[in-house]
């Protein structure tokens, strides 16, 4: 890295630190005082954070001096970075003299540069175009999507912007392509049960429930669940709000709710479409509920996710919203709930003790754990994987489901065709240095 400090600098931080940072220049603003440093590389959170320390709090780090001036060029960078970084989204927070941008990497947002008001409304137009929004209209929000190349990666990019107190906000979200998922071990399902889950996926009616909260990674674990099942040969069509992994060999539909494009209005046209496989995202209405318990029943093979906690919680749900318990019994085979925790940083893991109260609530002495590093952010953790309960209903428990009278039996019995918990299989990941005992317990708290 260059380090072309200035001499005012050099005598206000540590050298160690001076090194690490490409300082254009370093200056006091002559009426407030305050200090602007110019990098020409982008900083990571921690040595911000150091600087921020060491100079004040009023601190402004701006790295447009060395930027490009081009829009253009300047997206491909961030987009280029972003795909680095395997980032999901993109922010850019507008706020009084400046605006932020940030990364989301592993589900936490990290800044990574500072634009000028002016260079960010000129990225902002230029984006606006290429997504076919209108560009005059800067105060109700808009909604557009545009494609990217970086060398020979495509992404498709949705944009959403909306107006803040200080200026139009733009969220940005790398949509997926199959393509760059692999096989259900590479999401963290439990490899014993792949052969299982197989045989299940290839079935001519019945239906898989996958369940968590938003973020969870549901999404992600029915497209891996599509790879097991021969697309070429069936009718496989997706409904999902909205689309956020393109798979080519799969028909996919988005919700348009303004349009009248619903779960259950797309789903009753769907049927007439001869389907064999039919992926729906999350359902969260009545009416959809009910059809697709009655399409697992009649010729189809569904896959869906709901928001629900666990197991018996999927077929609560779906009992509150009105689906006979008789229709929930025959139709469900496998119900699934997942949670995402971040894996230990491989870089700067360490055995460490439990702090007390996660030992009680563990049983574990030890665990491994991210010191903090370049790599990581100083986050400690890098890149996330799943965490999963899987049920795999037996005909006792179908009859228990459709018996109203005995659904206090529920918990208990599914207890006997759960072939994975949460936790267990959390703690199992904990001892095998993947995550900690904390990450395993913060997610099954939400
Ligand atoms: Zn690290």
């Amino acid at each position: 890295m260059d380090n072309k400090e200035q001499p005012l600098i050099k005598k206000l931080i540590p050298e160690e630190l001076a090194q690490k940072i490409s300082v254009e220049s370093f200056y006091f603003e002559s009426k407030s005082r305050r200090p602007i440093l110019r990098v020409s590389e982008p900083l990571d959170e921690y040595t911000e954070k150091t600087l921020i320390g060491l100079l004040g709090e009023d601190l402004c780090i701006n790295q447009v001096a060395s930027q490009s001036k081009n829009p253009e060029e300047l997206i491909n960078r961030l987009l280029e970075e972003a795909l680095l970084k395997k980032a999901t989204d993109l922010h850019f927070d507008p706020q009084k003299e400046s605006v932020v941008v940030r990364v989301r990497m592993d589900g936490l947002l990290y800044p990574i540069y500072q634009l000028s008001s002016s260079l960010y409304q000129r990225v902002l137009n230029h984006l606006k175009i290429r997504s076919r929004l209108n560009i005059a209209e800067k105060r109700l929000p808009q909604e557009g999507s545009f494609s990217h190349n970086i060398g020979e990666n495509s992404m498709d990019i949705r944009i959403s912007i909306i107006s803040t107190c200080f200026g139009e906000k733009l969220a940005m979200r790398i949509l997926l392509s199959i393509n760059e998922f692999g096989k259900l071990e590479d999401i963290g399902f439990p490899s014993s049960l792949t052969s299982m889950m197989q045989g299940k996926l290839n079935k001519k009616t019945g239906a898989i429930w996958v369940s968590g909260p938003t973020g969870s990674g549901k999404s992600s674990t029915l497209h891996v669940f599509l790879q097991y099942i021969d697309k070429k040969r069936l009718h496989v069509i997706s409904i999902e709000d909205p689309v956020e992994i393109y798979d080519p060999q799969i028909n996919q539909l988005s919700i348009v709710e303004s349009m009248g494009l619903t779960y259950s209005f797309l789903l009753k046209k769907v049927l007439r479409q001869d389907p064999d496989v039919i992926l729906l995202g999350e359902i969260r209405d009545p009416e959809t509920a009910r059809l697709t318990c009655e399409a697992s029943l009649t010729g189809h093979f569904v896959l869906s996710s709901i928001h629900a906690k666990d197991g018996e919680s999927i077929l609560l749900r779906l009992m509150d919203m009105g689906v006979d318990p008789y229709l929930v019994a025959s139709s469900a085979d496998i119900l699934i709930s997942q949670r995402l925790v971040r894996k230990v940083c491989k870089h700067c893991a360490e055995e460490v003790l439990v702090s007390p109260y996660m030992r009680e609530w563990s049983g574990l002495e030890k665990m491994m754990k991210g010191r903090g590093c370049e790599d990581c952010y100083y986050s400690g953790f890098r890149y996330r994987t799943g965490i999963f309960e899987v049920i795999s209903l037996s005909s006792e428990s179908k009859r228990v489901i459709a018996d109203v009278n005995r659904h206090a039996e529920l918990n208990e019995c599914l207890k006997n065709d759960r072939w994975t918990s949460l936790k267990e299989y959390g703690l199992n990941l904990v001892r095998q240095g993947k995550t900690t005992v904390d990450e395993v317990y913060l997610s099954l708290d939400s």
